[in-house]
C-alpha cells in the first residue's frame, strides 16, 4: 500500500448505470473484470468493494500457487474424467498465464514458478499420492515425479521427510501484491472501482438488477457476486453450502543466510500430506512462511472477528517450525495471522445464477485453493456474463453447490468433533502409533475432496 496513491479508495456516492457490476474486489472479482475488459473492451464494468481491494482472502492468504492436479480423482468423481482432465490442464495453464500477465503488466508480486513438493512426514502419509498420480499418468497428464530422498530432503530443508513428489507447475507469490496489482491493471483498463462501498442490498425483481449501497446505487445489466465466504452470511440459500474455516500462518523475520544453509532459497511451495496440511515456502527477502489449515470453525459460517486478528495458534505454528527445521528454532516470528476460508462440500468452487436470475452470477467455495483457481473463476464468470456458450460457461464447476453441510448447531459441533479426531489421529501417526478406529472413522468425513487445502 505504501507504493500506492491513497486517493484511489473512492466510495460510490451517486446513482449510476453500468453493463456489469461486480461485488467484491478480490482475485475473483478483479480477474472477472479484467477478463471482461479483455474480451469486450467497450463494456462498462464497475467493481464495488466493501473495504479495499484485497481486504478478504486474496490479500492475506499463504501465497501457495498450486494446481488442482492432486485432486484429479475427486474431480473425476464429481465431473467425469474428461472434464476433470480439462480442469486440471486449465489450472496448470493458469499458472503460466498468471506469470505472463504479472510480468507483462509489471505486477511485482514475487511470483516464482519454482514448483511444488508434496511430502510425507511420517510413515502413515507415505503412498498418499500413489493412486492419483497413477490416474494422472494413465491420462497422459502427469507433471509429477517421485524425488530421490536426498534431493527431496535438500530442497525441502526438512529431515522429517519420508517421501516426496515434485511438479514444476506451481510456485509461490506475495498475495497482497498480486491483488493490488490486479486492481491497478483493472483501473488502467477502464474498470471503475469503488472501495469502502459495501453492497447493502440487491434488488432482483427486474431484468436489470439493482445494487444498493449506503450512498449510491448501481443499476446493471449483469451483476457478479464475488464475495467469497461473505456469500454464506449474505444470502440465506448459501448458509449451508460452505463451512468457514481458518488457515493460520506465521512468517519469520528475514533469515536469508540460515535459509541458504537449509537450501531453502527457492520459491517452491511444500505441503505435507495431512488432512489439514502444513504448508511452507520462502519469500524473496529470505523469510519462511509457514501455515496450517483447519483450526477455527466459524459458527453459522460467518466471517467472525477472530479471522481478522492475529492467529491464536502462533505457539503451535512455532512448535511445528521447530520440528520441521530444528536449525532455525528460536527465530523470531515477524507476524502471525489467519483468515476464513470457504470450504465447500466437494472441496471445489461452484458458480451459478442467484435464484435462477439470468443476470446475477456468483462464484465461490475455492476451499483454500484459490490463488490459481480464481483465474479460472474469472473466465467462468466472464463467459456467464457475456452469455457465451463455451468451455468456461459449460465447466463442471457451473451449476451451483453440490450438496449441503448439516444445519447449525450440528455443523459446528460436527466440525469440531471431526477436527479433534483428525488431530488425535495425526498425532498418533506422528508417533508411529495406530490411531483408534473411532478417530479414523470420524476423520474420514473430512476427506471428501482429497488433499492440498490451505
Ligand atoms: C488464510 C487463508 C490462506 C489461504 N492460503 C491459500 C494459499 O496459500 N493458496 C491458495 O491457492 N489459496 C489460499 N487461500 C484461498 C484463497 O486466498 C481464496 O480462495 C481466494 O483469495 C478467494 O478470492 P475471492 O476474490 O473469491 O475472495 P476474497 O479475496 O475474499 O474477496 C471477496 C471480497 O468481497 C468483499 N465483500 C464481501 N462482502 C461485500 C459486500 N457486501 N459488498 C462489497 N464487497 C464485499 C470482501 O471485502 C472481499 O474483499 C487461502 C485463504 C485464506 C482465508
Amino acid at each position: 500500500m505504501k507504493h500506492e496513491d491513497p486517493d484511489t479508495a473512492q466510495p460510490l456516492d451517486a446513482q449510476i448505470n453500468t453493463d456489469v457490476c461486480i461485488i467484491g474486489g478480490g482475485y475473483t472479482g478483479l480477474w472477472t473484470a479484467i477478463e471482461l475488459k479483455t474480451r469486450e473492451p467497450n463494456l462498462d464494468v464497475v467493481v464495488l468493494e466493501k473495504e479495499i481491494c484485497g481486504y478478504g482472502a486474496s490479500g492475506s492468504n499463504g501465497g501457495c500457487a498450486l494446481t488442482l492436479a492432486p485432486k484429479f480423482l475427486s474431480l473425476c468423481k464429481y465431473f467425469g474424467r474428461e472434464e476433470a482432465k480439462r480442469i486440471v490442464l486449465g489450472s496448470e495453464t493458469a499458472v503460466e498465464e498468471i506469470k505472463q500477465f504479472t510480468d507483462e503488466h509489471g505486477i511485482d508480486c514475487e511470483f516464482r514458478v519454482d514448483g511444488a513438493q508434496y511430502i510425507a512426514t511420517n510413515e502413515a502419509q507415505v503412498g498418499a499420492m500413489d493412486t492419483v498420480l497413477e490416474a494422472l499418468e494413465s491420462e497422459g497428464i502427469n507433471s509429477w515425479r517421485k524425488q530421490p530422498l536426498d534431493e527431496a530432503r535438500a530442497s525441502s530443508g526438512t529431515s522429517m521427510l519420508r517421501e516426496s513428489y515434485f511438479s514444476p507447475i506451481a510456485g509461490s507469490l506475495q498475495p497482497a501484491l498480486l491483488v493490488r496489482g490486479l486492481a491497478r491493471v483493472a483501473r488502467n483498463k477502464g474498470v471503475r472501482i469503488f472501495e469502502k462501498t459495501p453492497m447493502t442490498s440487491l434488488i432482483e425483481k427486474n431484468e436489470a438488477p439493482k445494487v444498493v449501497t449506503q450512498f449510491g446505487e448501481v443499476t446493471a445489466k449483469k451483476v457478479v457476486l464475488a464475495m467469497n465466504a461473505w456469500m454464506a452470511s449474505s444470502f440465506k440459500q448459501f448458509s449451508r453450502s460452505i463451512v468457514v474455516v481458518s488457515s493460520d500462518m506465521a512468517i519469520t523475520e528475514p533469515i536469508p543466510e540460515r535459509l541458504d544453509e537449509l537450501q531453502l532459497n527457492h520459491g517452491a511451495t511444500i505441503c505435507d500430506s495431512r488432512t489439514f496440511v502444513h504448508y511452507f515456502h520462502t519469500t524473496q527477502d529470505g523469510r519462511l512462511l509457514f501455515g496450517k489449515g483447519g483450526n477455527t470453525f466459524a459458527y453459522g459460517s460467518k466471517m467472525i472477528e477472530a479471522f481478522f486478528k492475529p492467529s491464536r495458534y502462533g505457539s503451535q505454528l512455532n512448535e511445528a517450525i521447530q520440528k520441521f527445521f530444528p536449525s532455525i528454532s528460536g527465530t523470531k516470528l515477524a507476524q502471525v495471522w489467519n483468515g476464513g476460508s470457504d470450504r465447500s462440500t466437494t472441496g471445489f468452487p461452484f458458480f451459478g445464477n442467484l435464484n435462477d436470475h439470468p443476470n446475477i452470477h456468483y462464484g465461490f467455495g475455492y476451499s483454500g485453493n484459490g490463488v490459481i483457481q480464481c483465474r479460472l473463476g474469472g473466465k467462468i464468470l466472464a463467459s456467464l456474463c457475456l452469455d457465451q456458450d463455451d468451455e468456461w460457461s459449460r465447466c463442471g464447476f457451473v451449476g451451483g453447490p453440490r450438496g449441503q453441510f448439516p444445519p447449525e448447531p450440528f455443523r459446528w459441533i460436527g466440525s469440531l468433533a471431526v477436527r479433534n479426531a483428525i488431530r488425535r489421529k495425526e498425532l498418533a501417526e506422528d508417533r508411529a502409533q495406530r490411531p483408534s478406529a473411532f478417530d479414523s472413522y470420524l476423520a474420514s468425513f473430512a476427506k471428501s475432496a482429497g488433499k492440498t487445502d490451505q
